[in-house]
């Protein structure tokens, strides 16, 4: 199964040609509720589930969403969020993708798994390989960026905006961290798109003339096609993270044990 993490809002409508509404779940996990996710189902094709997913600082615990989605039978994950622009050379309805993330987000409580091996689990590829090369594919002006990964709701202030710039970050966003780590601990496939809603604060935002609803529609139209494209078994190699410090002997047999 397939989800669809969906952190930029879009018209009810907007979704409808990934198929037809057939399932609607909420999902009750060791870290509260996640959901509800719509499942929908193109003809012929497999089902997507979509979960809605806006940053906030009440919004669902991001392990319960990871949680549910494992429990949901979901292997692969594509997350689309909406980013600031740090960069200068990055405009309102760019559409990028994080090559790799900085993780900003300190002050949450704890946002791993127990038992999980976390402290052993490589951060290279930080995104999966296989999604990420489906996203370049369909949408090819896609750009790479350093996702700095924060806490919101607040903005950013300007003098924050240039010392993520000086650490190397080109977008800011609240949405993929600590996501994406938290589906390595799961063994599940994250990667991620973001289209650029606003500019950093060290710069006066431009006035919005329909760019990022223009980036939304391409989006939804490479959908279907991103999906279709991953490779069926993973070639990511994301679905058996855990056993590659195992069978490398970096782990002691009671490693699940350990935090
Ligand atoms: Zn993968």
């Amino acid at each position: 199964m397939r989800l669809l993490i969906l952190a930029q809002p879009l018209p009810p409508r907007a979704l409808e040609h990934l198929g037809a509404f057939v399932d609607e779940r909420k999902v009750a996990t060791p870290y509260g509720q996640a959901g509800p996710f719509a499942l929908r189902q193109p003809p012929g094709g497999r089902g997507i589930w979509i979960l809605p997913y806006f940053g906030s600082p009440d919004h669902t615990d991001p392990r319960a969403t990871l949680w549910a989605a494992k429990e949901l039978g979901v292997q692969r994950i594509l997350a689309w969020d909406s980013v600031v622009g740090l960069s200068h050379d990055l405009v309102r309805g760019d559409i990028v993708f994080p090559s790799d993330y900085i993780d900003w987000t300190k002050h949450q409580p704890a946002t791993y798994f127990a038992q999980t091996g976390a402290g052993y689990l490589p951060q290279t590829p930080p995104f999966c390989t296989d999604i990420t090369a489906a996203v370049t594919r369909h949408l090819p002006g896609a750009r790479p960026v350093i996702y700095l990964g924060d806490e919101g709701p607040r903005r950013e202030t300007a003098a924050e905006a240039r010392m993520y710039q000086l650490w190397g970050a080109h977008v800011r966003g609240l949405n993929l961290v600590p996501e994406t780590y938290l589906a390595k601990e799961l063994e599940l496939c994250f990667a991620a798109i973001g289209v650029v809603t606003m500019l950093g604060a060290d710069r006066a935002e431009s006035a919005a003339g329909g760019e990022v609803r223009e980036s939304d529609r391409a989006i939804l139209a490479a959908l279907p096609h991103i999906f279709a494209d991953l490779p069926a078994p993973p070639a990511c190699g994301c679905d058996h993270l855990q056993a590659g410090p195992r069978q490398r002997g970096v782990l002691p047999d009671d490693w699940r044990l350990w935090g």
